[in-house]
């Protein structure tokens, strides 16, 4: 997967071998074994955690300018390498090279020059003279040592998002990707350094979440967990940070409402329910999983659903006709289809899809599904692959409330041309994010991150800095007089 390395492990600029053993990686798209990836053991994490903590103190002290230069060369760097970064993310995920081309490289890419800028944007907000005869100052200080864990969905801009707010802010990082997709988030590594990023401030360890995940998170030279993965490991994260009583910021599990109200464009709703259900194979936490469709609509958007669904062209993700490439394993394809067919044995209708086409790789069909309860496993639970469930509603209050009955609370959004209703519904669906007439897209500048079990903390923009720093209030007296006016209080 890292062709020109020497082993699977990036630990103070240097690649090496991991002492945890070998195991075999498997191209999802042909289901055939494409090479070993070697796994971390405890000492690789722990020496991974010591790089990190002595590169520390040199990274926190150069100035935001200093560390967004270094930080826009890097950017630079990558976009020479986009290519290589796209093949290789395609290669391990079964993703369509367009998607890897026109969405996951130039976001990264994108969400690099943001954090070279946001670095140089560190103030606090409140200055002034709140305490009487003096002046009060906020100051933003790193933590040290990040620990970061990521899933195999979007394997590069899952490494991005988790590094580049923790460096821009004068952290450095332990990063453990996905065992299932390592390769890009080395790259990533390697690119940073070649780029001038100093040995130690970036580093990558590999292997399972059970071992390596645990022994990054439990380590007690790690300042921070910052998880994005699903909501049970998510709290698992949680119970072993209160160990060390280590901050901890989760991105977790979605099940994301599309609302399609009574006046909605159906075309253009129909349009963003496919595209929003099965980007990325449906492997995206934000993807449109539940379509609560007015009772008026609710034929024609389904019906125009399934049509364009059963247009897409599922298959080999290197050819550039093909909309959706593969799921990431075998296990993960026969979790889907089986919900799927539990959702059918539990009285629903499969209106599109429902089975894997005959190929080699663990593809699955964009699936529509009508006629499922609201309290049923496939309306309820995160399926992670390309399918959406339709149901009918009457009133808006009905479809807001079918919308928040959810455990998850990440993103969703609301069809309509009526601009009151559009914002009553934005402020009452409870979510991290509420599209308008849109599903999925998003900008470096604009937080995500999860309401309820979806999680908690910012990914993107400034307001990740609220998780990877510690804000200080310093204050100076004016006053240099012995005995001030306020220690009457205390003592005369
Ligand atoms: P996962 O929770 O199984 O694994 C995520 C990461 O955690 C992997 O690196 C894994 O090795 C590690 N891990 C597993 N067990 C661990 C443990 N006990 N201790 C420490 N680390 C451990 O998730 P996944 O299957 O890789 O990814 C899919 C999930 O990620 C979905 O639930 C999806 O919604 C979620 N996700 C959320 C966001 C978001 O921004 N909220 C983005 C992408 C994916």
């Amino acid at each position: 997967m890292n062709e020109n390395s020497h082993g699977h492990q990036y630990i103070d600029g240097v690649y090496r071998v991991g002492a945890g053993g070998t195991f075999p990686h498997v191209n999802p798209a042909t289901g055939k074994e494409a090479e070993s990836i070697d796994y971390a053991s405890v000492e690789d994490v722990d020496d991974a955690v010591q790089a990190a903590a002595a590169a520390f103190p040199a990274w926190a002290k150069l100035t935001p300018g200093e560390r967004s230069e270094h930080m826009l060369k890097f950017a630079a760097v990558l976009s020479l390498n986009a290519d290589r970064l796209a093949e290789l993310e395609t290669a391990q995920t079964g993703k369509t090279t367009r998607m890897s081309n026109e969405f996951d490289v130039p976001g990264t890419i994108d969400n690099v020059n943001f954090f070279a800028g946001a670095a140089r944007q560190l103030q606090g907000l409140a200055a002034g003279d709140y305490a009487g005869n003096s002046t009060s100052m906020i100051r933003r200080e790193p933590l040290g040592v990040i620990g970061s864990i990521a899933p195999w969905n979007y394997p590069l801009q899952m490494a991005a998002w988790k590094i580049l707010p923790a460096i821009a802010a004068g952290n450095t990082i332990v990063l453990k990707p996905s065992e299932l997709t390592p390769g890009t988030s080395l790259l990533f590594a390697e690119f940073a350094a070649e780029a001038g990023i100093p040995k130690g401030v970036i580093n990558v360890v590999v292997g399972s979440g059970r071992e390596v995940g645990e022994a990054l998170v439990k380590h007690p030279l790690v300042k921070m967990s910052s998880f994005t993965g699903s909501t049970a490991v998510g709290r698992r994260i949680m119970e072993m940070a209160s160990e060390t009583g280590k901050r901890v910021h989760l991105e977790l599990g979605g099940k994301a409402p599309l609302v399609v109200f009574k006046d909605a464009d159906v075309e253009a709703a129909a349009h963003g329910a496919v595209a929003g259900s099965t980007i990325n194979a449906g492997q995206d936490c934000t993807a449109a999983t539940r379509a609560y469709v007015h009772s008026s609509l609710f034929e024609i958007f389904t019906a125009r659903v399934a049509e364009l669904m059963e247009s897409m062209v599922v298959g080999d993700p290197l050819d550039e006709d093909t909309d959706m490439g593969s799921l990431i394993s075998e296990a993960h394809r026969s979790k889907v289809a089986s919900m799927v067919q539990g959702a059918v044995d539990a009285g629903a209708t499969i209106v599109a899809g429902g089975c894997a086409p005959e190929l080699p790789g663990y593809f699955y069909r964009p699936t529509l599904i009508i006629g499922a309860e609201q309290d049923s496993e496939i309306v309820q639970d995160e399926v992670f692959g390309p399918v959406l469930v339709a149901l009918p509603f009457e009133t808006e209050d009905e479809a807001i409330a079918l919308a928040n009955d959810s455990a998850f609370g990440l993103a969703a959004s609301a069809w309509t041309k009526d601009v009151n209703l559009a914002m009553r519904a934005a402020a009452e669906i409870e979510a991290g994010c509420v599209w308008i007439n849109e599903h999925i897209p998003m900008a470096s500048e604009m937080p995500h991150g999860g309401y309820k079990s979806s999680g908690f903390g910012k990914d993107m923009s400034t307001y990740s800095f609220e998780d990877y720093t510690n804000v200080k209030h310093v204050l100076l007296s004016h006053d240099t007089s012995a005995h001030k006016e306020w220690q009457n209080t205390v003592f005369r």
